[in-house]
């Protein structure tokens, strides 16, 4: 049985028509930079998670980035965040000249552990990105609450968690920034890399809007340091369409992901714990192994794709080395490090395509 790990072509085969048209209508117009497909876009995400302003950008990355320019985040500053996660998150910090400090995961849901946050904040700390790791919502009001004890502002890490509600909002509208991500194989994805930005605060997010176009206020007018961080037309209008099925998508991935769990109770694997409070859109479908070398092999021989999402946390990453952080410092984080594993998931994921991946697992 063929299994795809993600199912991008049976994706674009299903919207075809409608995402030609609005490509071609791009290409036609040739304006490639800006224009109505974009602001089409940012309006839309706005209404649909509910902020005030939707701000496209280049990649989740530079939404991160910019995130943290618009807070002036410097050297010597502090911003707190989880080392389970994609290297973006911390690697903007650090690019800024700033210092990750890392606490470690909650043992259920791998986003950070609340309870942990506070003992580290010091003067110099600025900001605490919580991600909503295989996308599902960090506890946000409580960091929220932390936050505005110390006066530091939360940026949520939304790359994996676009269309994910928290207490019936939806994620990016749960703090002072959300960042997501519309990498390809992200829950909402473009056909190249894509990000947005998002926020309540007028002052932010115009500060935001020049510092992705080389921080200007007018033509030829730099009123910042800035970068060329823009969400291009052609992938705007694509994400539009996709944007349009997007609750009938994360509708399917939630079906899919519930599926997997209750076919996968009783086997002898970790499914994900969602919150009571919260959903997942299922990023990853990602379950913990004892053995998990052994596991991947199995099904790779069944031609089961799997992937690690994360193999390595990132206070052990060399590039990470000078924070000065060793093995044993997080233990949660190290400990799902080596026995986590993602499975095939997608809207396109078939019940006999699952039961098959399920099987195999048990066997
Ligand atoms: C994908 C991802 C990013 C980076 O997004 P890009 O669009 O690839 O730059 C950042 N953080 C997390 C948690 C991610 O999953």
């Amino acid at each position: 049985m063929k299994i795809n790990f993600i199912d991008l072509q049976a994706q674009y085969q299903e919207y075809k028509a409608e995402i030609d048209k609005e490509v071609s209508e791009v290409f036609t117009s040739a304006g490639f930079i800006g224009g109505p497909k974009l602001d089409s876009f940012e309006k839309n995400i706005a209404a649909y998670t509910g902020v005030k302003h939707a701000i496209g950008c280049s990649s989740g990355t530079d939404a991160l980035l910019l995130a943290l320019m618009a807070l002036d985040i410097k050297a010597g500053d502090e911003v707190i965040t989880t080392p389970f996660t994609f290297i973006a998150t911390a690697e903007v910090i650090a690019f800024l000249g700033a210092k990750p400090v890392f606490v470690d995961i909650d043992e259920k849901t791998y986003n950070i552990d609340t309870s942990k946050i506070e003992d580290l904040i010091t003067a110099n700390t600025k900001a605490i990105i919580p991600v909503s790791l295989y996308g599902q919502c960090a506890d946000m009001n409580e960091i929220n609450a932390i936050a505005d004890r110390h006066n530091i502002t939360v940026i949520e890490d939304a790359c994996q968690s676009f269309g994910a509600e928290y207490k019936g909002k939806k994620s990016c509208a749960l703090s002072h920034i959300g960042c997501t991500s519309f990498f390809p194989s992200k829950p909402l994805g473009a056909y190249g890399d894509g990000g947005a930005i998002f926020t309540d605060n007028d002052e932010l997010a115009a500060k935001m809007r020049m510092l992705l176009n080389h921080g200007q206020n007018e033509r030829y007018k730099h009123k910042y340091i800035g970068i060329n961080g823009r969400l291009d037309a052609v992938q705007a209008a694509i994400l539009d369409v996709k944007l349009r099925h997007f609750d009938k998508e994360v509708k399917l991935r939630q079906e899919i992901g519930q599926r997997y769990s209750l076919l996968l109770s009783g086997a002898n694997v970790v499914t994900p714990h969602v919150e009571a409070d919260r959903t997942s859109v299922y990023a990853q479908y990602s379950v913990r192994v004892k053995d998990r070398a052994s596991m991947v092999a199995k099904l790779s021989e069944k031609s089961i794709p799997t992937a690690v999402h994360y193999p390595m946390p990132l206070h052990l990453q060399e590039a990470f080395a000078y924070l000065g952080y060793k093995a044993g410092d997080f233990p949660v984080s190290e400990a799902v490090s080596n026995e986590i594993m993602s499975l095939p998931m997608s809207p396109y994921l078939t019940d006999e395509q699952q039961d098959f991946i399920v099987e195999a697992i048990k066997g």
